[in-house]
């Protein structure tokens, strides 16, 4: 693919925009040399401005979400996307999250442009476990974890059974929840089947991959590299 393709699909500016940045210069390799639209060369050599590319596509991304953000496009509220650069929009192939997490949901949030790899993490055949700490209400009754490990429990006007997910208590109310599915506001709700109420709800870990390994601040993000990626699956 030409240089200009590859830097107008990572999102910089269209294909006028772009090839005012090869015209005026802005567009050169590691040793400051100009580059040219029709160049191909390898994607690290690049800079702009003297900055190096954005990622390829292929591309997974670890999002510390806030609270408040949502993750989808059709909410006119805050997007998730309004904390990566705002180029990042703009990129071909898309950016998509990695499921969804509820607007006040904080914690690890995944977002590829790799579709192949986003149905492997979110179809429900490869049951990557999600592994989330709630504060609740009220305090635990005793009997959620084997509730919660039957692999009996019935939500609200649902009609199959959830698998089976490991609760452990980590305080009166408190306790971490792994589960394999990702049913619509999941842990709230089967919370919610034991008489009780999620007050804060962040994810703490998707498959072996910990947030608290990443070293990310509440609102930050970074790209993953291949190593992080397999801990997802
Ligand atoms: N379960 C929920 O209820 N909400 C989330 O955001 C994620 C899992």
């Amino acid at each position: 693919m030409s240089l200009l393709r590859k830097i107008a699909n990572l999102g910089y500016g269209s294909r006028r925009e772009v090839l005012a940045l090869f015209a005026d210069g802005r567009v050169t390799d590691a040793d400051g040399e100009p580059l040219y639209g029709d160049d191909r060369v390898p994607h690290e050599t690049v800079r702009i401005d003297g900055e190096p590319l954005d990622p390829a596509p292929g591309i997974v991304i670890a999002l510390d979400k806030p609270a408040g953000y949502t993750c989808s496009t059709r909410d006119p509220s805050r997007l998730v996307y309004d904390l990566l650069p705002p180029r990042f929009r703009r990129r071909t192939p898309a950016l998509s999250s990695v499921g969804r997490l509820d607007r006040d949901t904080t914690g690890l949030l995944l977002l590829t442009d790799d579709g192949q790899l986003l149905h492997r993490i979110i179809s429900p055949k490869s049951q990557v476990p999600k592994t989330y700490e709630a504060t609740l209400a009220e305090d635990l009754r005793g009997d959620e974890a084997e509730a919660f490990a039957s692999g009996r429990l019935m939500l609200d006007s649902e009609t199959t059974p959830l698998a089976p997910a490991r609760l452990e208590a980590r305080g009166p109310r408190r306790a971490r929840l792994t589960v394999t599915e990702g049913r619509y506001h999941q842990v709230r709700r089967m919370f919610a089947a034991t008489g009780n109420a999620v007050i804060a709800l962040e994810r703490v870990a998707i498959g072996q991959l910990r947030l608290d390994a990443l070293g990310l601040a509440p609102g930050t993000w970074r790209a993953l590299d291949a190593t992080e990626v397999a801990q997802v699956l």
